[in-house]
């Protein structure tokens, strides 16, 4: 296998190579010792890294679980107001006034 990259200094996503950290088991190539911007320090090969597979201590991931979690709740109680309003305009003769506006508008 050829050298490996240096990677010392650079920054992949939240984390900054300090320094290499011996290589990988399984042949898995360099292994390099990381600060994540959290403050936490992990370990990460080079390739993950690079790919894009390696970003964080695990941090992000956490963030990324409660975020997706908030984004779906957020969802859910978007669609259920959506639900009531139109079950609200509906009992004004079973038509929104603004309905009856852009049907008289796309008509004229
Ligand atoms: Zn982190």
């Amino acid at each position: 296998m050829a050298r490996a990259i240096d990677l010392t200094g650079q920054k992949f996503h939240l984390l900054t190579v300090i320094e290499r950290a011996g290589s990988a088991p399984n042949n898995g190539g360099a292994r390099w010792r990381c600060l994540c911007e959290c403050g936490n320090d992990t370990y990460a090969r080079g390739a993950d890294l690079r790919n894009g597979a390696h970003r964080s201590c695990g941090c992000l991931r956490e963030q990324k679980l409660v975020e997706a979690r908030l984004a779906q709740r957020v969802r859910r109680s978007s669609s259920e107001r959506a639900r009531m309003e139109m079950r609200r305009n509906l009992t004004i003769e079973g038509v929104h006034p603004d309905a009856l506006e852009w049907a008289s508008r796309s008509w004229a």
